[in-house]
């Protein structure tokens, strides 16, 4: 396929909007993040800002694919071209971005899921948990207020931890409650991080166990960038866990594949007429 073609991919999630640009060998040339997501300004700043460091418009664009939470923000004249699930998007993302890759572990801000991937990256199973947010993203960014620090600064304080304080709430209210009161009670903050981490860690295993793990596994979304509890992951499930700094962008990556996959299947007059809200 010619290099001239663009293709955006965006994943618009619960708590960040993520959104890549390849070209037409499928190389990442662009992507951008804001950390707000559906209902936000966030998805159109990072199309924005990503078009404008390749120096293109949305006219040069031969295909945009849309996926997460926030998906149906895309307009499209062919909805079932334009808005593909999260699940087919990280299936397809994580077969490009690692190799040999069986098993994909996703923990966003919403939702985690454990996908079982074939060789050219199909989805063959899956298990996700999306009726709480315990096991999520946005249980460690309420943990991440109660301390008063980012979310990106609970890996370090894991590190210092000289034992593990567990947390035994299962809901993150109660979880939230739990930790308030371990703190008061004179716990030191690594220990508990350690704790939150550990609930973390024990519900995804459930997740992967469900659906069966076989290696090599790889972990993708926003808390794939937290070392600590990937460490605790690996240890817990028996197996090395691979991920990348681009990790986060993962589901736009695989979306901007799928745009050009299907641009490469002959959908180019659909691509034509889509545009971002
Ligand atoms: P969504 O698609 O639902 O918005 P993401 O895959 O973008 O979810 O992941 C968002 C989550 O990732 C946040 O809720 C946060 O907990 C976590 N996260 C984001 N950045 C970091 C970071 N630098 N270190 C650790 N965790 C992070």
């Amino acid at each position: 396929m010619a290099n001239n073609n663009f293709f955006l991919g965006i994943d618009i999630g619960s708590t960040a909007s993520k959104c890549v640009i390849v070209d037409g060998e499928g190389n990442v040339i662009a992507h951008e993040k804001k950390d707000s997501g559906a209902g936000t300004p966030a998805p159109r700043e990072t199309v924005d800002a990503a078009l404008a460091s390749c120096n293109i418009t949305e006219d040069d664009l031969s295909g945009i694919c849309a996926t997460g939470y926030g998906r149906n923000l895309v307009k499209a004249t062919n909805e079932a071209a334009r808005q593909v699930s999260e699940l087919s998007c990280h299936a397809r993302g994580a077969a490009s971005l690692f190799t040999d890759v069986k098993t994909v572990i996703d923990i966003g801000g919403q939702d985690a899921k454990v996908l079982r991937i074939d060789d050219k990256g199909n989805l063959e199973n899956f298990v996700m948990n999306d009726k709480c947010a315990a096991g999520t993203g946005r249980f460690l960014d309420v943990m991440a207020g109660v301390f008063g620090c980012k979310v990106s600064d609970l890996s370090k304080l894991d590190e210092q931890s000289t034992e593990t304080t567990s947390i035994s709430s299962t809901c993150t209210v109660f979880a939230e409650s739990e930790v308030i009161s371990k703190l008061s009670a004179g716990n030191p903050i690594p220990n508990i991080v350690a704790g939150i981490d550990e609930s973390v860690v024990s519900r995804t295993a459930g997740l992967a166990r469900r659906v069966g793990i076989v290696p090599k596994v790889a972990m993708v979304g926003g808390v794939a960038l937290n070392d600590s509890l990937r460490r605790r992951l690996e240890k817990e499930i028996g197996y090395p866990i691979i991920t990348s700094s681009f990790a986060q962008f993962n589901g736009a990556f695989g979306a901007a594949l799928i745009a050009r996959d299907k641009y490469a299947a002959g959908s180019r007059k659909v691509a034509e007429k889509s545009s971002v809200s």
